[in-house]
């Protein structure tokens, strides 16, 4: 992912694919004067008698040109216009009326409490978009299918930056998602650890002057019924009868059935809960195969994660929780990738949600 200084660098890329959302600001110098001139305008646009170079260079660019920035295809029209409008994202009344068709073909309204106008996007990630949302679909089945951003960067032909300013706009959107979730009946449970980057082990070790690197780790408390599941983050501290209370105690139904591996912490909230308690140990458990292995079904899940998240290595600690929401989804959703992106889609443009670039890159990077 790009540093922060390298959100001023102009590579062929960032030049082919700015920001989605660059603001008159942004484009323009202390003299008001563009920044950048358009990349449809040549020096010798005028010139009747065109050289081969000059033909060649002229439809390249105009070829990248097209590609990014693809006009919004009928069925896309004609599912932004299906988007059912509950109230003005403006001020909330309910009290609009439809108001033409843009030059897209994209239906606006009128807002009859503050009389402002708006489309079915506005307020939600896809709002004051650039791109059409047909990309959004080609970014979340790479991001649904363990890609790194890296990767799917290159395929999409998008700057890294974006990558990372869609990824922000994701994680917007599953912010909570696991929030009301109870798993009953049967239930696994064990901590899944996550390091932290080496240059951060590397300044514990040199602090402490031990081998071991304190407070390296992160916890995340994980548990699954077999149908859903729950990925908190618990802390950079070993579990304690706090954490576990607060992470897996909210979100498993009373009298349910634990399977775990006799962590001691772990009887705060099955205490709690009256569950009735399996422990199998990793002494017991080590060397098994995997049907035969009590554990299975939340080894099978740590696995995953793992496999996921090493898609993405160099991630933001800061931000594990997010990442966590991200796999739940892809995890928990039901079907395939394509079902995920519909069920994706369904979500997002049900939340409004507004997150500007600056507010991403403008203090530090991103994610990888
Ligand atoms: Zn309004």
């Amino acid at each position: 992912m790009a540093l922060p200084g390298d959100c001023g660098r102009l590579t062929w890329r960032s030049w082919h694919a700015p920001p989605e959302e660059p603001t008159a600001k942004h484009m323009k110098d202390k003299d008001k004067r563009p920044r950048f001139s358009s990349l449809r305008q040549f020096s010798w646009s005028g010139s009747k008698d065109k050289g081969e170079d000059e033909r060649l260079i002229e439809s390249t660019v105009l070829e990248w040109y097209e590609q990014k920035h693809r006009k919004p295809s009928p069925e896309e029209i004609d599912f932004i216009n299906s988007i059912p409008i509950r109230d003005c994202p403006h001020c909330r009344s309910r009290l609009f009326a439809r108001h033409g068709k843009g030059a897209n073909g994209i239906q606006r309204y009128m807002c009859l409490g503050c009389g402002r106008r708006f489309t079915p996007l506005t307020g939600t990630i896809f709002d004051s978009r650039k791109i059409p949302i047909s990309e959004w679909i080609e970014f979340l089945l790479h991001l649904f299918e363990y890609h790194s951003l890296k990767t799917s960067a290159n395929d999409n032909r998008n700057a890294e930056t974006t990558g990372g300013y869609w990824l922000s706009k994701v994680f917007a959107v599953l912010r909570g998602i696991q929030r009301d979730v109870v798993l009953r009946g049967t239930v696994w449970a064990d901590e899944k650890l996550f390091d932290a980057p080496n240059a951060a082990k590397e300044r514990a070790k040199a602090k402490t002057g031990s081998s071991l690197s304190r407070g390296c780790q992160y916890y995340v408390a994980t548990a699954t019924d077999g149908d859903l599941a729950i990925f908190i983050v618990m802390g950079r501290s070993k579990p304690s009868d706090k954490s576990c209370m607060r992470t897996y105690g909210r979100h498993i139904a009373e009298g349910s059935a634990l399977i775990h591996d006799g962590e001691p912490s772990h009887s705060s909230f099955i205490d709690a809960l009256a569950l009735r308690s399996d422990v199998h140990t990793s002494a017991e458990t080590k060397g098994l195969r995997d049907s035969e292995n009590p554990m299975d079904p939340i080894n099978d899940i740590h696995d995953k994660m793992e496999k996921f998240m090493s898609a993405h290595p160099g991630y933001d600690r800061s931000r594990l929780q997010d990442w966590m929401n991200l796999f739940w989804f892809v995890w928990c959703t039901p079907g395939d990738k394509m079902d995920k992106v519909k069920a994706f889609l369904k979500l997002a443009i049900s939340k409004r949600i507004r997150i500007k670039f600056r507010d991403v890159y403008g203090k530090k990077g991103g994610d990888s």
